[in-house]
């Protein structure tokens, strides 16, 4: 059995429990050394094989866990973050499908719910936005040109970029002709979680002057909002007049 594992933000202690118990219990775990901790290897048993993938093709990782499956193994790929987002499991998924390998997907944290956490933030904030679109500039992966960040910031709602600090001047003049005022706040989020963890808080005019400042190109996020600033209203959820299947509001 093949078990795609979300590894978190960062901080080992922000795995799942079932990630934890499945590192624990693996054969063989194949991790993504770039941006998994190497902290959380420790959970590997005695006598557990360790590869980064970062040094592997897709072939050899596909033809590790075929081996390892045949010998009635369990192998963890432990992906950054959740691997639904930007892991490149798919391309794994299908091939393993195709040689008939078993496989799951335990699902983690991923580093935009941790870069809310350390900004101390709610991206989805009532009379703001209730709305949050996570995307990627164009790099040396394609993103479809009906995508392109200019027509997604026509929304003003609340953005996300992974993959994308290296990026940043271009990122910032699209931002502001599709929709965002050069004063919208933003937040350029580097390593959410690690000891190392830094928060630069700016304007989106501001993005690539402020990442140069601070010498930031990669394992950063990019949060782009009206949630980054002091305007917004209360929940209907928790009004006192509002009642929900739990609780009668108060009528006067
Ligand atoms: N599956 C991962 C994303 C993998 S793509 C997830 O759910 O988080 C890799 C990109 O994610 C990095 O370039 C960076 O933009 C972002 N990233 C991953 N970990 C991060 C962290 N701890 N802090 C900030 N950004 C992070």
């Amino acid at each position: 059995m093949v078990y795609f594992v979300g590894a978190g933000p960062g901080a080992a202690d922000l795995i799942t429990l079932r990630g934890k118990a499945l590192l624990e219990n693996a054969d063989m775990i194949i991790y993504a050394g770039s941006l998994v901790n190497p902290e959380l290897l420790s959970f590997a048993k005695p006598g557990c094989e360790v590869f980064d993938s970062a040094r592997m093709t897709l072939d050899e990782v596909i033809e590790k866990m075929k081996i390892a499956s045949a010998l009635g193994k369990n192998t963890v790929r432990l992906h950054t973050g959740d691997p639904g987002l930007y892991g490149a499991i798919r391309e794994q998924t299908d091939r393993l499908s195709a040689l008939g390998v078993a496989y799951e997907t335990c699902p983690g944290v991923s580093s935009f719910c941790a870069a809310a956490a350390a900004l101390r933030a709610e991206y989805t904030l009532p009379g703001v936005t209730q709305t949050v679109i996570i995307t990627r500039a164009a790099g040396r992966t394609a993103v479809p040109g009906r995508e392109n960040i200019r027509s997604l910031a026509a929304h003003n709602a609340t953005m996300v970029l992974f993959l994308s600090a290296g990026l940043l001047d271009e990122i910032s003049q699209d931002l502001m002709e599709g929709g965002y005022s050069p004063e919208t706040p933003a937040a350029i989020v580097y390593k959410a979680s690690w000891p190392e963890e830094k928060i630069i808080r700016c304007t989106v005019a501001e993005l690539c002057k402020r990442a140069e400042e601070n010498g930031i190109t990669k394992t950063a996020l990019i949060c782009v909002g009206g949630f980054l600033g002091d305007d917004y209203e209360l929940s209907r959820l928790y009004s006192a007049d509002f009642s929900t299947g739990y609780r009668k509001g108060i009528t006067e």
